[in-house]
């Protein structure tokens, strides 16, 4: 046996995460690992949960980080907030609605779905309609970034919704996190999740969440134990709680966390509204770019993701072609669409420290030498000098 090393390709990261990782986080994870339980371990772990609670614009007690993926983040709101009988009012406007109704369904809840097309925001109208017919629902779920459309719900005027229904909320805000405005506490937001590898610019693996008293207060009185011991916060905060005294539950996977810490050290040194500004920036700048060349955006402007931009596909086009030469000449990663959108948008990501200028040049450059090489209907030779000025707007 002679196995070579893994040498990864060096790319840039423009998908729908993960994300270009910061250097200065790839270099923490490569620090010496020490115990799970170390007091010097213990003190990070107070850190990376003051930052979060910075991130997220909260001075919720459970605001920690769930050791796997996004997902887990998920699964971790579902099985602890919602028992078996459950009636859980959930929103779907893309892929992830949909993975938030199996989660309701495997929790033995009984999930009324709110529908809207892909690409388009969350109706409030119709979550109110909802809500009324439905009055004895204990919880409203929805997705604040829909990641597979681009498409940006209104979190604070749902929440405010659910709160008038005697509903608690679960939000998922892995894509919104670190890139636009999420406010947890001035949003009244029960309970949230997110992930490392989209706008924190982080490893994958981590997910972000952050629980209100309200929230904890129906975990702490439930009739039934949480299905999932992994995720059960009752045991959980055992370990990620408060205090110096700290009990083993599963070992954190320290260095991802060491990462994690570097990466909202980061946040925190920018300023959250400086990475908003940044994000909507590079956002105008593709923008620019796209359109000049004659590409559209399938999202209404006023419910656009910065971060995420789901862009239709011109005529004719072969779909995985451009995108394989684009990771192959181009050493660039964009985005195919998912579901009722594949074949039909790229999705180009600008999420965390991908949110650059260059990224910008690189990704309008390379799409336009491609797609008029592939003899595509697009405009030639305005492209660049269209994101340049909106660079230096
Ligand atoms: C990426 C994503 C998830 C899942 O996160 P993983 O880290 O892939 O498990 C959930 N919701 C949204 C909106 C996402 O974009």
């Amino acid at each position: 046996m002679n196995t070579p090393i893994f040498n990864p390709p060096v790319r840039t990261l423009m998908g729908p995460g993960p994300s270009d990782v910061h250097p200065r986080i790839l270099e923490a994870l490569s620090r010496p690992t020490i115990g799970h339980l170390d007091p010097a371990f213990v003190g990070m772990m107070e850190q990376t949960k003051a930052l979060l609670q910075y991130a997220f614009q909260t001075e919720n007690t459970l605001t920690m980080p769930v050791s796997a993926p996004g997902s887990a983040g998920m699964e971790t709101c579902f099985t602890n907030l919602v028992e078996p009988g459950d009636k859980v009012i959930v929103c779907q406007n893309g892929v992830f609605g949909g993975r938030m109704k199996e989660n309701v369904e495997r929790c033995g809840g009984t999930p009324v779905m709110v529908e809207d097309d892909w690409g388009t925001a969350v109706d409030l109208q119709k979550v109110e309609e909802t809500l009324e017919t439905n009055p004895d629902a204990k919880i409203l779920a929805f997705v604040h970034a829909e990641t597979s459309t681009g498409a940006q719900s209104d979190a604070k005027e749902l929440v405010a919704l659910a709160h008038a229904h005697d509903c608690l909320t679960i939000v998922d805000a892995v894509t919104s996190l670190g890139g636009t405005p999420v406010k947890v506490d001035e949003w009244e937001i029960d309970s949230i999740y997110s992930g490392t590898q989209k706008c924190l610019s982080c490893t994958p693996g981590i997910s972000p969440i952050s629980f209100s008293e309200r929230a904890l207060k129906k975990v702490r009185n439930r009739s039934s134990k949480v299905q999932s011991w992994f995720l059960d916060l009752n045991l959980v905060m055992g370990y990620w709680g408060s205090g110096q005294k700290r009990a083993y539950h599963h070992t954190a996977p320290v260095n991802a966390l060491y990462g994690l810490h570097e990466s909202l050290r980061i946040l925190e040194e920018e300023g959250l509204e400086n990475a908003w500004t940044r994000h909507r920036k590079m956002h105008l700048a593709l923008k620019a770019g796209l359109e000049a060349m004659g590409l559209s955006f399938i999202v209404d402007e006023a419910h656009r993701l910065p971060q995420l931009n789901a862009v239709s596909i011109p005529e004719g086009v072969d779909d995985a072609n451009v995108r394989g030469r684009l990771l192959n000449e181009y050493n660039l990663e964009i985005g195919a669409g998912l579901g009722a959108l594949a074949g039909k948008v790229w999705r180009v990501g600008l999420m965390g420290h991908s949110a650059r200028a260059e990224n910008v040049l690189l990704c309008v450059g390379a799409l336009e030498a491609i797609l008029s090489d592939v003899g595509a209907p697009i405009n030639t030779g305005v492209a660049l000098s269209a994101v340049q000025k909106a660079l230096q707007a």
